[in-house]
Parts: structure tokens; C-alpha cells; sequence
């Protein structure tokens, strides 16, 4: 069993099956992707409950909308005017280019998916990924602070690693399945939230047997 390999096993044996980013549809799991940045899941949560009451999830009705209302609506998940921008910026754009069609959109192939989607003004590497992964299913690894956090601390990754380095550590060693990555970034965010946190809590950890090292905080 390769490292990549190991990890996942660790994590999956200790927290199971995570059950992770429920949506209804493409544009919701969109919108996820964009209000999480730089925020706790339960502040989404917020700001997506108001664009349900709003029937807002709807292409068409965000571009609609006028900026100061959507950014009313989002508030909840924080950078509400970047990101009000970032909604209405790609929902015209979907418009304009395929048709308002998301299905459309996704009938590129990933590479041309993904520099799409990171031509997109407020859109970098791990919102692109999130996109792809659970939206497009796609087989792209997440890769965020808390996934950086544990790899570094493990001695798998240098401080300066890039994103598509640190997203080859899994990409190279498994296979390449959107669910099984899905799940995967699923319990790296569990582990980052209870024992890989800013200090971290190796005692009782699961990937403690994986140390080979004491860690420096
Ligand atoms: S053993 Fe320690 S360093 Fe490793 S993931 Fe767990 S908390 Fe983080």
C-alpha cells in the first residue's frame, strides 16, 4: 500500500463514510464552492438557506438580481461583494457562452473544464477542483489549508509546495476516482477540524502511526 494509500485507509477506518457536500444540483454545488472560500461550512449553510428561500438557485434570477441584494442574501458566508461578483460574473457568462446550459458547460473535457473555470474572475485552484470534483465529478484532488497543514507536518510536503504538487501526492498514487477522492478531501476536512488543528492533537490522532517525527507547531 502505497503513502497516499495508507492515509486514506487510516482516516476512513477511524471516521467512515462522511456523507459529504449534499446538493440538489450543479449550480448549487457551484455556489457552494464559491461562498465556502475563506469560511466555515456553517456560514454557507446560512447563505445558502436564504438563496433557497429566495429561489435563487436559478441562473437566470442570480444574474436578475441586482448586486446589493445578492450580497444581502450571501452576507452570511463573508467577502459577500467579491463573491456576489464571482456568482454574477460566471452565471452570465454561462449564459452568454453555453447556452445557460451547466449540462453544456460540463461537456468539456477536464483540462479545458478547468481553465475555464479558473478564467472565471474570483476563481482559483481549490474553488476550480471543488467544482469539478463534485459537480462535475471529475477526478481532480482538493487541495486546501487543512490538506497542506497535515503534509507538512508529516514531512510529505515543504512549506513551499505548490498546489499542483501537493494535489500530484494523491493524483500519482491513486487511482484516478472522482468518489473515492471526493470522499478523501471529506476526511481530510474532519481531520483538520479535531486533531490536525492550528495545535495540533496527535494523541488519539489517526494518522499518529504514520509520525515519524514529533511535530513542531
Ligand atoms: S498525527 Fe498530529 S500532525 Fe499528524 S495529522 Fe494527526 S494531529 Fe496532525
Amino acid at each position: 500500500m502505497n503513502t497516499a494509500q495508507q492515509i486514506y485507509e487510516a482516516l476512513y477506518q477511524h471516521w467512515g463514510e462522511q456523507h459529504w457536500w449534499p446538493a440538489d444540483s450543479p449550480l448549487e454545488m457551484i455556489l457552494g464552492a464559491v461562498l465556502t472560500q475563506n469560511t466555515a461550512w456553517t456560514q454557507v449553510e446560512k447563505a445558502m438557506q436564504r438563496l433557497k428561500s429566495e429561489q435563487a438557485i436559478d441562473l437566470n434570477r442570480l444574474v436578475d438580481t441586482p448586486a446589493s441584494t445578492l450580497e444581502e442574501w450571501i452576507r452570511p458566508a463573508g467577502f459577500f461583494r467579491q463573491k456576489a461578483r464571482t456568482i454574477q460574473t460566471f452565471c452570465q457568462h454561462i449564459q452568454q457562452h453555453y447556452n445557460g446550459s451547466i449540462d453544456t458547460l460540463f461537456e468539456l473535457e477536464t483540462s479545458a473544464l478547468r481553465t475555464e473555470l479558473l478564467s472565471w474572475r474570483g476563481v482559483g485552484p481549490e474553488t476550480a477542483d471543488s467544482i469539478l470534483l463534485y459537480a462535475a465529478r471529475r477526478p481532480l484532488f482538493v487541495i486546501d489549508a487543512y490538506t497542506k497543514r497535515f503534509m507538512v507536518r508529516h514531512g510529505w510536503a515543504d512549506e513551499k509546495a505548490t498546489y499542483a504538487t501537493l494535489a500530484s501526492f494523491f493524483t500519482d498514487q491513486l487511482e484516478q476516482d472522482p468518489a473515492l477522492f471526493n470522499e478523501f478531501h471529506a476526511l481530510i476536512v474532519q481531520l483538520g477540524k479535531t486533531h490536525c488543528r492550528p495545535t495540533p492533537t496527535c494523541e488519539g490522532c489517526p494518522l499518529q502511526p504514520l509520525l515519524t517525527h514529533p511535530v513542531s507547531v
